[in-house]
């Protein structure tokens, strides 16, 4: 499989807590998105 093609067919993340999409330039292994990662530091 090409790599361009690997990377085509990922499904977009969703944040598991608002189900807004994760932006791809975050780490790989975030599932939350960062209004909500924010949310939990306070
Ligand atoms: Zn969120």
């Amino acid at each position: 499989m090409k790599t361009l093609e690997f990377y085509r067919n990922l499904p977009e993340k969703e944040c598991r807590e608002c189900g807004c999409k994760i932006n791809e330039q975050h780490e790989s292994y975030l599932y939350e998105c960062e209004h909500c990662m924010n949310k939990h530091e306070e």
